[in-house]
């Protein structure tokens, strides 16, 4: 563990911030230092805080903490990011001999000295009643593979020596800040005081001083283990299990048949679905295949601090049989077992502690599958990967604590106070998820202005969108502006030919591994050729059949494997033209294949049905793109049409707004509100057209 402390950049922060006291922005850079330390803090876990002199608005002299606010990211906190709480009246309340967390909640809230900062850690009231002026904060790996141990005191009494205190694990909250208070008062020379099953908490009057005693005992945590393990020698692997031979592949069914035993549906009857991560890191794979690897996920979370993100207990899988219905069995099995585990944990516990909870939802967001690697579930995308980066680090430290002695678990009755605290129920989300949220959309041909736009769309409400083109700086350009407009962990990229059969798989499985499967499909990619049949090059017309008719066909047919895996239905929304039902000479070869499109694209409707998988075509006309994206569609025939018609680019585009019944422009978003619509399933539709041309009578669909 490195020192990154630095007395020039400490002063720099002092200059950055001149308006707020110095001790805050002291505070801020060191809050950063320890944020960015991965075997620190994980996803906003940790906190620290400063206590200030300083001039309330009649300039009265009082004492106030600046304490992490709830959620806020120690590795880019601001001191905005801060919540200053008038300290006296809260440290009136030790006085107490219990507090309400209601009652704890309401104090810090009234407390507060800026009625706009954020809302306090729920660890505020122990920096508040340590007398230290810094405090630092954090849940360490090496701290929690010492404190999980049956000789987790002796252990740390080894390893951090005679200046550090060590308390049984509390629930964080009024209780457990009275019992550090009264433990540093006991030793009053303490540097630091440690949480079994919890963390590490150090001091000091200097902002560096509670830094660096941060970094020296975690550090010590970690040589003490380092020590330990070079003793330790080599552990045989398991010679029964191994990874599955077709690596991808193997990876894809299994999180697709995960992702789709795993959807439930939710009050409301909407389905929930699942993202999917994986991580394969050699070492990950290795753990997965030692005999033990199995308790590895009966033995729970290191810190209860993680159970609202992996839940407490994971699913072991040993390995992926080669056959669809094998897999289907072994994952029902293991995943209704897992259910049914956690229905009775949450009935014991309610039961046991005579309190109502509102039950979460009982699937696992862990799987440790042999010869594979760690595999885990989020509501969102960011869900599932904040769980495999706290899933990997626990197995790690559990591997290091298998190395060093017996590993003893935290009692399901500490796990479900933290789970079900009854300030986090009432935080549950009562707001309707985003219309998409939970589904993975593929959009191809979306280096131009229709695919960029629908992807856009679909973004906005709430899908995970691939988005593919064979284009592949086109592609680039569109990912650029879709992921800064949307976030980068909601929008995938993939190269891939819709000709090649063969590339259309590998992308889907490429897809799967990636993000867990498909829901929403968007056949898109086209291209034209404007020749009258009398001047048409049979080749030519050969390419506009292969990308628009066969490619459609490609991309349809891989997806019904994965539709059927899932066993959630889902929506194929194919993007045709106007031109199928209003074509114009000279476009035979784009027509032709658009008609195609039309009667493969229902008979796929009729297919499919049986998989809830509904099929919909929308037919947009005259959509130009901008600028930024043009149509690639429009740069291929517009130099013509504008001939043949005697315009300039305005002029057509201005042609076009005439030619329909509404008088409008259609916009690429038009069509992806069109996508939306149908992805949303918000009535029992398939086999449907749905024009987006403004209104061109000889275009109705019949
Ligand atoms: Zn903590």
């Amino acid at each position: 563990m490195k020192n990154l402390f630095e007395e020039k950049e400490a002063q720099e922060f002092v200059a950055r911030y001149p308006a707020i006291p110095g001790e805050l922005a002291l505070r801020t850079y060191s809050s950063r230092l320890i944020g960015k330390e991965r075997g620190l803090v994980l996803h906003g876990g940790g906190n620290s805080s400063v206590k200030i002199r300083m001039k309330n608005i009649l300039g009265e002299l009082r004492d106030v903490l600046f304490v992490k606010g709830s959620g806020v990211n120690l590795g880019t906190i601001e001191p905005g990011g801060f919540v200053g709480l008038e300290l006296d009246p809260l440290c009136k309340l030790q006085s107490l001999r219990s507090l309400s967390e209601e009652e704890m909640e309401n104090q810090l809230q009234v407390h507060k000295v800026s009625f706009a900062s954020p809302n306090p850690s729920v660890e505020a009231l122990l920096h508040a009643f340590l007398p230290a002026r810094y405090v630092d904060h954090t849940h360490a790996d090496s701290i929690l593979v010492l404190t999980n141990q049956k000789q987790g005191e002796d252990f740390l009494r080894e390893a951090l020596g005679p200046e550090v205190s060590v308390l049984p694990y509390l629930t964080p909250g009024f209780l457990l800040a009275k019992a550090v208070l009264e433990r540093y008062e006991q030793n009053p020379g303490i540097e630091a005081i440690v949480v079994v099953h919890h963390g590490i908490f150090t001091f000091g009057e200097d902002v560096r001083v509670s830094y660096e005693r941060m970094i020296h005992y975690v550090g010590k945590a970690e040589e003490f283990i380092a020590e330990k393990m070079r003793e330790k020698a080599f552990r045989p692997l398991r010679r029964d299990l191994a990874s599955p031979p077709d690596f991808a592949l193997s990876i894809a069914r299994f999180s697709q048949m995960v992702r789709g035993t795993c959807a439930f549906r939710a009050e409301g009857g909407s389905l929930r679905r699942f993202y999917v991560e994986t991580r394969s890191a050699a070492d990950l794979v290795e753990a997965s295949l030692l005999p033990d690897a199995r308790d590895f996920c009966s033995s729970g979370v290191l810190t209860p601090d993680h159970v609202t993100r992996t839940k407490n207990l994971w699913v072991f899988m040993e390995g992926i049989p080669e056959d669809d219905p094998g897999l289907q069995r072994r994952v029902r099995e293991a995943v209704g077992g897992y259910t049914a585990k956690y229905n009775r944990y949450f009935s014991a516990q309610v039961a046991g502690k005579k309190i109502a909870r509102e039950k979460l939802d009982p699937y696992p967001r862990v799987f440790l599958v042999a010869g594979v690697g760690i595999v885990t579930l989020g509501v969102t995308r960011k869900a599932a990967q904040i769980a495999a980066d706290i899933a990997e680090h626990t197995l790690r430290a559990k591997l290091m604590a298998g190395a060093l002695g017996e590993y003893v678990p935290i009692s399901d009755s500490h796990i479900f106070d933290m789970e079900y605290w009854s300030l986090q129920q009432k935080k549950l989300d009562r707001t309707p998820p985003p219309l998409l949220q939970g589904q993975v959309a593929i959009v191809t041909g979306a280096a131009g202005a229709i695919g960029c736009g629908i992807a856009d769309r679909l973004l906005a409400a709430g899908a995970v969108v691939v988005i593919s083109d064979i284009d592949q700086p086109g592609l680039q350009k569109v990912y650029s502006i879709l992921s800064k407009r949307h976030g980068e962990s909601r929008v995938e990229s993939i190269v891939f030919d819709v000709t090649d059969f063969k590339s259309v798989e590998d992308a889907f499985i490429e897809i799967s591994r990636r993000l867990g499967g498909l829901d929403l499909v968007v056949p898109n990619a086209g291209t034209a050729h404007v020749a009258k049949i009398e001047d048409l090059d049979p080749l030519k017309f050969e390419q506009v059949i292969a990308v628009n008719l066969k490619g459609t066909f490609n991309v349809i047919k891989a997806s019904i494997p994965v539709f059927r895996r899932q066993g959630t239905g889902g929506n194929i929304v194919v993007i045709s033209t106007k031109n199928v039902f209003d074509p114009g000479a000279a476009f035979g070869a784009y027509s032709a294949s658009k008609a195609g499109v039309h009667q493969i694209s229902k008979i796929a409707a009729l297919e499919l049905a049986e998989l809830g998988v509904r099929v919909n075509l929308i037919n947009p006309d005259a959509v130009f793109g901008d600028e930024e994206i043009p149509s690639k569609l429009w740069e291929l025939i517009g130099p013509e049409r504008m001939k043949s018609r005697g315009l300039d680019p305005q002029g057509l585009r201005e042609y076009y707004r005439q030619r329909n019944l509404l008088k409008v422009q259609v916009t690429a978003e038009h069509v992806g509100n069109a996508v939306v619509f149908f992805a949303s399933e918000g009535t029992p539709t398939t086999g449907a057209t749905l024009p987006v041309d403004g209104g061109v009578p000889a275009a109705f669909p019949r």
